[in-house]
């Protein structure tokens, strides 16, 4: 007999002859489902017990075999079935036949109990199983001590059934699993179909995005070509047109000449008109000239230390006459004795510009060129009392050619504030404006001390 110690058995019997296996079988499946093992479970414990019970049959003539059911700390059951052969085990080990028996239970091996070696198995019992008080195993106990096994011819009607039951549920798993099959394929030929798809959509969103780049680059470099096509154009117009003009300009002087034939009042007139229109083209050659060579890029900056001061005064001298006779006064101011790291003469030009706008637009009042020194820049403003301009025309003044419309009395070719502006910017500065109509305007251009 088992020498287990523990609770009492649930149910204990004797294999010995053929016929106890049919019973050992039986009584298996009835102490499964008592403990609460469900419906396959029960068989699959069934099963692996008769297989167990004919082996120990054949290789010792029977064992003693005990039903007992466990119970660990944390309140984990377990179903244990002991079987302890009546003659000790040839190798003291037990292997099943069929090496699928293990499978049907959790455990199942040989285990030493004092001085014999029993063969146990056991399989976990369900959490969701009734709980068993002490009292519910005593009656079970009973229960099962008081039942009879049936016949051979029994078991064999109910083994006959549990697989007819079982053969059943492979059917309809497998049938389960050819419709999950299907479905499988389905998803993954829609995947598939998606995949392909979306990478065709891809591939076309790719090309799309080449070509577009493509484009673009072809317009860059169009609009490259553009501008130094148009910039050459104005170089080599501006160029060809300033010598005929010139000539015009030194012919009407000669016929103007006292020393040159006199001519009637109104012959000088005309020469006069003539000259005057000629030097307006001139002024405008020159001035084109100047800004397609800035636009070039053909302007070259001749950096040195440039003290303020001389250009100062030489803008004072040659502006002075452009004031003369007319209620406007040129001031410009001392400037800070430090130097400037720039080009003096393209500093010049730009000044001269603006004191030249100035004192153009301006009727009465003022036009004043002051420098000062802010942190690291240079500021140089020339304010005017003029008609100052409206902050919705502050950025199209610069652009080429504009002239705001109805200040045109004194001519000029709409060219000075965009180049004045391009030379400061090949200086390292800029040239802003603040203005409002009848206040007047104020020119700023602001230079870093150390140069670009
Ligand atoms: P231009 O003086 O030859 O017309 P600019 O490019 O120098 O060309 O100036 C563009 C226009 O900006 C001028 O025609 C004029 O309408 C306006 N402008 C420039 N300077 C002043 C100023 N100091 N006061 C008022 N308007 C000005």
């Amino acid at each position: 007999m088992s020498t287990v110690p523990d609770r009492p058995p649930l149910l204990q019997m004797a294999l010995r002859v053929e016929h106890d296996i049919f019973v050992v079988r039986q009584r298996g499946r009835e102490v499964a489902a008592a403990v609460g093992l469900e419906h396959q479970d029960q068989v699959r414990v069934a099963t692996a017990l008769s297989e167990v019970a004919r082996d120990l049959l054949g290789m010792v003539g029977g064992a003693d075999v005990t039903f007992h059911l466990d119970e660990t700390p944390d309140g984990r059951r377990h179903l244990r079935v002991d079987l302890l052969p009546v003659r000790p085990l040839p190798s003291g080990r037990y292997e099943p036949q069929s090496g699928a028996v293990a499978r049907l239970v959790d455990s199942l091996g040989t285990i030493g109990v004092g001085r014999d070696t029993v063969v146990r198995m056991s399989r976990r019992v369900p959490v969701t199983a009734q709980a068993l008080t002490p009292e519910r195993l005593a009656e079970l106990r009973t229960e099962l001590g008081q039942s009879t096994p049936g016949s051979a011819l029994d078991e064999l009607a109910a083994q006959n059934q549990q697989l007819i039951a079982t053969l059943d549920e492979v059917r309809e798993q497998r049938d389960e699993l050819a419709v999950l099959n299907e479905e499988l394929q389905e998803t993954n030929r829609g995947v598939l179909a998606l995949y392909g798809q979306l990478s065709e959509e891809l591939e076309e969103t790719n090309r799309g995005v080449v070509a577009l780049y493509a484009e673009l680059d072809e317009k860059s470099a169009q609009l490259r070509a553009a501008s130094e096509s148009k910039s050459r154009f104005l170089a080599n117009v501006s160029h060809e047109l300033r010598a005929p003009v010139t000539a015009i300009i030194g012919l009407g002087r000669l016929l103007a000449d006292s020393a040159s034939d006199p001519l009637t009042r109104e012959q000088a007139q005309q020469v006069e008109l003539i000259r005057s229109s000629a030097a307006d083209l001139l002024t405008l050659v020159n001035e084109l000239l100047d800004l397609a060579k800035a636009e070039s890029g053909r302007i070259e900056v001749n950096w040195s230390e440039v003290d303020l001061r001389p250009i100062f005064g030489q803008l004072r001298g040659t502006l002075r006459a452009l004031a003369a006779g007319r209620p406007v006064e040129l001031e410009v101011e001392e400037p800070p004795s430090a130097t400037l790291r720039t080009d003096e003469v393209l500093l010049g030009q730009v000044l001269r510009n603006l004191l030249h706008n100035g004192l153009k637009f301006t009727e009465r009042g003022e036009v004043r060129l002051r420098a000062h020194l802010r942190d690291d820049r240079w500021v140089l403003t020339v304010t005017d009392t003029g008609p100052g301009i409206a902050p919705e025309l502050h950025d199209r003044i610069f652009e080429e050619f504009y002239q705001v419309p109805g200040v045109t009395r004194a001519g000029g070719t709409g060219l000075g504030l965009p180049y004045a502006r391009r030379l400061t910017t090949l200086l390292g500065g800029t040239l802003e404006l603040t203005s409002e109509p009848g206040r007047g305007s104020t020119f700023t251009v602001t230079l870093p001390v150390g140069g670009a």
